[in-house]
Formats: structure tokens, sequence, C-alpha cells
């Protein structure tokens, strides 16, 4: 009998997961990859379109090229599924699983920050990105925010690169001198885990004239007035606004009675990442398992429920423990790539190392992107960015 696994998202976290379990099971394996699109795109490539570093066609890697013995992929929405019985309802008709994990990510709720998207711009999806790209090329002057809208975002280290980038690209086309570049965060330094990034991001904005407002999110915008009203009330003046949106849970996953509500990521069992559903597994950003919502951490979350997967068909004893660690790579713009590494879950508090830029850490970065596609898709990528 092979075993049936459906992953719902194909993402860093299903991705991973499939690859795992088809190395590991071979044709033993029927598992079903679902995503509703239908090419996978790496988060930091979006800060590459939007600076005009890469094309959009460049950094989408499509589904189809996915050779992976025992694995199917299906491009469908999922429209609901039941943990309890393991089937997913999807637009291509439903699943049936032995093993069904959870790797939907965290949606954008851009009208949950009322004004954003009248009088700005968000640029975590893929097609706010890729609009961002032609909204800078004609910024010319006045003030420009980067700014968090919820208290959970993905990529922490993401709007201190974007300032960083944006600092670039004005300094590249000699009109920095007028624009003033404002960060706006809910935490009280960067990158909360580790005080030396932090310390190395500040220094970086001090060089710059960045001004970072911390402890604060953006409450709403005032698209006629041209302000951002902040939590406090607090109000800044913008001609150009790149917002970050409150994060949420999928409905679909609320609706599954896995979360009660929009902002309750799902609980998990932070050793194995399974719910409290036998055999249902939540991975990745969806969860509520205490690390970052970074990419790294959903490709170590999965491949810890893969290998809880491969013990439970094999009847083997536990496997290894989920320790929430991983490495992420921060752009300080003029082409300076630096790392931290963070350990969430093995100590009593979360820890974080930082390595300053050096060449060979920007070319790290880039041999993480082609790692990846290589190893997801089972091919060698073409065009990678980093
Ligand atoms: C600007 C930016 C920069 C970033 N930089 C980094 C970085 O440098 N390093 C890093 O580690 N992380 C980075 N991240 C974060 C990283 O992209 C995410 O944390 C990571 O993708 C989470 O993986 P996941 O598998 O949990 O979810 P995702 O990768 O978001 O995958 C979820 C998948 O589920 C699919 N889906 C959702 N709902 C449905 C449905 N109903 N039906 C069918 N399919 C559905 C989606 O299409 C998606 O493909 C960045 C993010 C952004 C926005």
């Amino acid at each position: 009998m092979r075993t049936r696994v459906v992953v719902l998202g194909a993402g860093f976290g299903g991705l991973e997961l499939a690859t795992v379990l088809s190395e590991a099971l071979g044709e033993s394996l029927d598992l079903v990859l679902l995503d509703r699109d239908d090419a996978f795109v790496f988060g930091y490539s979006k800060l590459d379109v939007m600076f005009g570093r890469q094309p959009a066609a460049a950094v989408r890697h499509p589904y189809r090229d996915i050779v992976k013995p025992g694995v199917r992929f299906v491009q469908t929405t999922v429209r609901g599924f039941d943990p309890a019985a393991k089937r997913v309802v999807s637009d291509a008709g439903s699943f049936d699983a032995d093993f069904l994990v959870v790797a939907l990510g965290a949606e954008l709720d851009v009208d949950a920050t009322p004004g954003l998207r009248d009088g700005g711009h968000e640029f975590y999806s893929n097609a706010g990105a890729f609009e961002v790209r032609d909204v800078l090329a004609g910024f010319e002057r006045g003030p420009a925010i980067v700014a968090v809208c919820g208290n959970v975002f993905k990529c922490p280290p993401a709007p201190s690169e974007t300032a960083f980038l944006l600092h670039d690209l004005l300094t590249s086309r000699g009109s920095r001198n007028a624009t003033e570049i404002t960060v706006v965060m809910p935490f009280g330094a960067p990158v909360p885990p580790s005080p030396d990034t932090s310390r190395a991001i500040l220094a970086a904005f001090a060089e710059r004239g960045i001004t970072f407002v911390k402890e604060a999110r953006v409450r709403s915008l005032d698209p006629g007035r041209k302000v951002a009203v902040l939590g406090d009330g607090r109000e800044l003046p913008f001609a150009l606004f790149l917002g970050i949106p409150v994060h949420r849970v999928p409905q679909v996953v609320v609706d599954s009675g896995l979360s009660a509500h929009a902002h309750d990521w799902v609980k998990v069992d932070p050793a194995t990442l399974e719910t409290r559903f036998p055999g249902v597994y939540a991975v990745g950003d969806v969860n509520g398992v205490g690390t970052p919502k970074a990419g790294v951490f959903a490709e170590g979350a999965a491949r810890v429920a893969a290998l809880g997967i491969l013990s439970r068909i094999r009847g083997e004893a536990a496997p290894e423990r989920y320790l929430g660690q991983g490495s992420c790579y921060v752009e300080l713009g003029h082409g300076e790539v630096g790392r931290v590494d963070v350990d969430f879950l093995s100590g009593p508090r979360p820890t974080g190392s930082y390595r300053p830029p050096t060449p060979a850490l920007f070319a790290e970065k880039g041999r993480f992107g082609s790692s990846r596609l290589e190893r997801w898709f089972g091919r060698q990528p073409e065009a990678v960015s980093r």
C-alpha cells in the first residue's frame, strides 16, 4: 500500500516536506501537493523585482517542473478540509490522506488597515511587489515610509532591507536628498533576538539618515491628507508608503477548526509539529510554534514533520525534535549581505548571533536559492535570484 500524504501549500514548508518524503519513500509514496499558484517565488525575490534587479519572469519557478518520485503537483484552490477525517476539498476535487500537512502560510489582510489599498502600496504579495517596481520608477521626492501594520509579520529583517535598498536606488538616481526615509516597526529593535544584528542595522540607518520609529504600527492611512496614522495617534506625512499588511491565519484553516480565529496561529506540539489531530501537521508561517515567520523556519519544521511521518510509517522511535534554528541573510544595501543565526526553542530564551557582511556571505545567499531549487524541483535551475 502506498502512503497517501496530502500537502496543502507548496511554499518553503510544502516543498521541503514533499522532497524529504520523496527521497525516503520513492514510488511507495502517494503525495499530492496542492497550491493555487502555478509557480514558487522566494520571499526575498520580491525585493529583487521591486528594486529592478530581476525581471518578474526570472523569479517565478513553475511547479510543473517538479520531478519527484511519488509526488504529484495539482494547481488548485483548497476550499476546505476536515482534520479529523483527513479529507480535503478543492476546486480539483477531494483528496483523502493517511497524513495531512497544512503548509498554507500566512494570509495578507490589506483591508485591516483602512486607507492602505487606496493610499499606499503593499509589497508582501507577489503582485504587490511587482507593481511597486513601476511606482518606484516614478517616485522623485517627499517622505517615504516603510511600515509594518500588524504585530506579526514575515521575515523581520525585510522592512529594514527595503529601506536600505530604497536608499541605494534613490542615491543612484541622485534624488536621495529630496526624500526622507522612515521605517516603522512594532518591535523595540530591528531584529529583537539578535542585539548585534539590531545594532548593525541601527548603525547603518544612522549612516544613511534613515529614521527608525520603534514599537509602533500603522493603524490607518488618510489618502486625502497623505498621512499615516500610528497606533498611538501620531501622524506621519508621506509621499510614498510601502506597507506590510496585517498577517492572518488563512480563512480555510479557521474554518477547519484548527484555529479559533484569524490571529490564532495553529497550535502544534513544538517538538513534532503535529496538531491535536493525530497524523495532521502544521508547518511554516501558519503555525504558532513561536519561531519567526520565515522560510528557513518553515523548511526546518517541514523536515521534522516529514521525519515524524516516516517514523510513524516505519513504526520506529520518535524522530529528532524541532529546535527552531535558522539562518537569515540580511541585506544592508551597497551590495552587502550579513547573516543572523537564531535559535528559538533549544534554550530558555531565543538567542541570535550576527555575522557582518562579507563577499562570502553575498555568494552564500545566492547558493541558498539555487540549492533549494535544485533540491525541490529536481533540476538544475536556470536564472536564480540572490
Ligand atoms: C519581502 C519578503 C522577504 C523575505 N525574505 C526572506 C528571507 O530572506 N529568508 C527567509 O527565510 N524568509 C524570507 N521571507 C519569508 C518567507 O517567504 C516565508 O516565511 C515563507 O515563504 C513561509 O513558508 P510557508 O511554506 O509557511 O508558506 P508560503 O511559502 O507562504 O506558502 C504557502 C503556500 O500556500 C498556498 N496557498 C495558500 N492558501 C491556499 C489555498 N486556499 N489553496 C491553495 N493554495 C493555497 C500559497 O499559494 C503558497 O504557495 C520573506 C518574505 C517576504 C514577503
